[in-house]
């Protein structure tokens, strides 16, 4: 008999649906194509003989534990030194606040495992990251979005969120916020800003989760006041060693207050029963070599060249888009002139082989039709230029 065993499958596989973002990336690797529409790191600037000759070390010497199973929380060693990273952005953690997560994604994963149950409300910026939107989804979350500008979530629309949602009985579970260079819009929460968002999700009881992937890959701005800083009771905060060293090693951490802690250590346990010991020791090792921070000095230089050339290149051929210029991280966000459709635009940007995100995946509402993202990480400055190029071409055409 043939069976699809849709029937047979839970109600939130329903939520478990196929990324846009990710089907664009299979012409990630074609070269006649202008890929502005991922957001993978540029591993080029990696010491890759360097890291060859860590890994080889790391199983030479502690083979033993690299290849075995490891526990729920993470490696001790790697957790010791996960504060010292965050501190490069002023932010005060222990290593006993820590999991360690195969990436910050299974962080997220974890949060809404712990803390959400089928209807239950999610407060996330307009527009949001899509891989968040995306696990909220399939915890059968209600993703309510509050607007963010140029500095980020606006204080006083969340207030009136969280009002109008108490009057009608219905407390939010979590409030969602990439501080730092944000996902999809570049954008970075203003420090002021950053005081008042925690006292409003305070006030009404909700806690934060502060995903803070970009933090360090900052251009020309001192960090700004973690909200975990500003109320470590009130924040789980997620980091991630992807941006800043290797996403292929999926090394990511959450930091959160101890009975939250507790249960994210025991729902990873149920997924992965402890993350890779390959990839921690591996990071650890980075990290004691004194890496990081050179390595991190040249990410910022290379995406500070990347943004600087997209952004010439974007007031040289789209002079009448409005653009969000940011100040760190991988992404800038695109208004497009009344009329043009960003989803409808896509099949016409891809004939002249530039490929970009449409704006419509960072919502769980249904905007973004006339916004675009463009990631300018791993493209060269040459490739961005002449990408813009043909996308200034096909959104005049339209
Ligand atoms: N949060 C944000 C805002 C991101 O942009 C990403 C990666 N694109 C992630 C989390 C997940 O990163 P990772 O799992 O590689 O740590």
């Amino acid at each position: 008999m043939q069976h699809t065993w849709a029937d047979r499958f839970a109600s939130r596989a329903s939520g478990l649906v196929s990324s846009e973002v990710r089907s664009l990336f299979s012409v990630a690797s074609d070269p006649a194509y202008v890929n502005l529409a991922g957001g993978s790191p540029d591993v080029g600037a990696l010491a890759l003989e360097e890291i060859a000759e860590l890994t080889r070390h790391v199983v030479a010497t502690r083979g033993a534990e690299a290849l075995q199973y490891g526990t729920g929380q993470g490696a001790p060693e790697l957790r010791e030194q996960i504060p010292v990273v965050m501190a490069e952005e002023g932010i005060s953690a222990s290593p006993d606040e820590i999991i360690v997560t195969t990436g910050s994604q299974q962080a997220l994963d974890l949060v809404c495992k712990v803390f959400i149950d089928p209807g239950d409300v999610i407060i996330a910026e307009a527009p949001s990251y899509v891989g968040a939107l995306a696990t909220f989804r399939a915890y059968e979350a209600d993703v309510v979005h509050v607007d963010q500008d140029a500095d980020g979530i606006v204080p006083d629309l969340l207030a009136a969120t969280l009002a109008s949602l108490q009057a009608t009985r219905r407390t939010p579970k979590l409030l969602y916020v990439i501080p730092n260079f944000q996902n999809p819009s570049g954008s970075t929460l203003a420090g002021a800003r950053r005081r008042e968002i925690v006292r409003i999700a305070d006030r009404f009881g909700v806690m934060i989760v502060e995903d803070n992937p970009y933090g360090l890959i900052s251009f020309d701005t001192d960090p700004l006041p973690a909200l975990k800083e500003l109320n470590p009771d009130g924040v789980v905060y997620l980091g991630s060693f992807s941006k800043i060293f290797s996403a292929g090693l999926r090394m990511g951490w959450a930091a959160a207050p101890p009975p939250v802690l507790e249960k994210l250590i025991c729902a990873s346990e149920s997924s992965v029963l402890s993350p890779s010991m390959y990839s921690q020791l591996t990071v650890s090792s980075y990290l004691a070599g004194n890496n990081l921070t050179r390595q991190v000095k040249a990410f910022r230089e290379i995406y500070r060249d990347k943004r600087d050339a997209m952004m010439l290149a974007l007031a040289d051929y789209l002079p009448e888009v409005r653009v969000n210029r940011p100040a760190g991280g991988f992404f800038t966000w695109l208004t497009l002139p009344d009329g043009i459709d960003s989803k409808g635009m896509l099949a016409e940007a891809m004939a002249a082989h530039v490929v970009y995100t449409p704006g419509t995946g960072f919502y769980a509402d249904g905007r973004g039709h006339s916004n675009i993202r463009l990631s300018y990480s791993s493209p060269t400055p040459e490739n961005i230029r002449a990408g813009i190029e043909r996308l200034a071409g096909v959104v005049r055409h339209e």
